[in-house]
């Protein structure tokens, strides 16, 4: 049900979960539900960047992982019926993984699985581009996919290289795939670029004028810029962070000066707030737990409650961990039923 296909140079392992595991409650993999009709669908954590500012510590040179995943398609397809079956209503999925979902070597086979899934009303993926290209665009299109959120933070070829940290990202390239999805397929583009105060404000303006003048937003909005958040075991630590005050103030600026909008309802969306999935655990609860494999932060485990739940499970100093053996553990966090457990000496 899992097994180690790969190692990294830093020793992270790869492993690739292909049977029989329930695929909701880990961060990392699987199916998220967060109380709206939009299911967060992440069927792998590699990513082939290595950005300056990532936040969850993905790409070529990790610090704090220990494993990536890859997650087998059926495996995914199951979780999303059991969540459209407990929610009773339609689906907006987005392929939005702690990596690039580009690189799951499965895409095309689940985005089309996906598309065919009774309750799927639409499919996106989120990326950072730099394994885009025509055809790429072409088998995504094919497969039905609905729209590509491009994470591009800069026009400029060289800057993109230092905030992406790999010589390999062609910025010439991802432009081309995205204008192509746009002009030559069904798939829209909704740009998302990254604010990085005194890093990129200025191109950010440039990101948005091509946005819009290549037709961005055909089905959804064009264009929304994000906020950079610090996180505990994300990448960016010198950056500058600001307040959510000063970036809607720049928001709103950078709308008056370009004569465009950037902020977005939830109904513009299509978005509203639905029945969530049942919660399985509950914070305190005391469970025995089945240790699958390594978590994919270093020191945490990825383990199971019974056929019901993933679960990031916490190791204890007085415990010796080994994989396929069950311990008992507390739970100490349940938001949106992703479980964090304890193990209890
Ligand atoms: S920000 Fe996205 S593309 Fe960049 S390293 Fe992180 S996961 Fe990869």
């Amino acid at each position: 049900m899992i097994k180690i296909i790969g190692e990294f140079n830093d020793g992270r392992l790869i492993y690739s979960i292909y049977d029989d595991i329930p695929v909701f409650g880990y961060i990392a993999i699987g199916v998220i539900d967060r109380g709206t009709n939009v299911l967060q669908v992440r069927p792998t954590t590699i990513c082939p960047q290595n950005c300056i500012f990532c936040s969850v510590d993905a790409g070529v040179r990790s610090n704090h992982r220990w494993a990536e995943y890859i997650v087998n398609p059926d495996l995914i397809i199951k979780g999303v019926k059991k969540a459209i079956e407990e929610k009773g209503c339609n689906v907006e999925v987005l392929l939005d993984t702690v990596g690039d979902v580009l690189t799951y070597p499965h895409l095309s086979d689940l985005v089309y699985k996906l598309k065919k899934t009774s309750g799927v009303k639409s499919v996106a993926l989120e990326t950072h581009g730099l394994l885009l290209s025509r055809k790429t665009i072409d088998r995504l299109n094919n497969a039905g996919l609905d729209r590509i959120n491009l994470s591009i933070e800069t026009m400029n070829p060289d800057k993109a290289i230092y905030l992406y940290g790999t010589r390999a990202y062609d910025l010439k390239r991802v432009i081309d795939s995205a204008e192509y999805a746009v002009r030559e397929t069904s798939i829209d583009l909704h740009v998302t670029p990254l604010w990085l105060p005194g890093i990129n404000d200025d191109d950010l303006v440039d990101v948005v004028n091509w946005a819009l003048r290549i037709g961005a937003g055909k089905r959804w909005p064009p264009v929304t810029i994000q906020k950079f958040i610090k996180h505990k075991y994300g990448r960016g630590k010198d950056l500058k962070e600001v307040s959510w005050k000063e970036f809607w103030n720049f928001i709103e600026k950078l709308e008056i000066k370009l004569g465009v909008r950037l902020k977005w309802t939830m109904s513009e969306w299509g978005m509203h707030y639905a029945k969530r999935i049942r919660q399985v655990l509950r914070r305190g609860d005391l469970v025995e737990v089945e240790i699958l494999a390594r978590g994919w932060l270093r020191g945490e485990y990825l383990g199971r409650y019974s056929d019901k739940s993933l679960i990031t499970v916490l190791p204890s100093p007085h415990v010796r961990i080994s994989p396929g053996v069950k311990y008992i553990a507390r739970i100490i966090e349940d938001k949106d039923n992703l479980y964090i457990a304890r193990i209890e000496n």
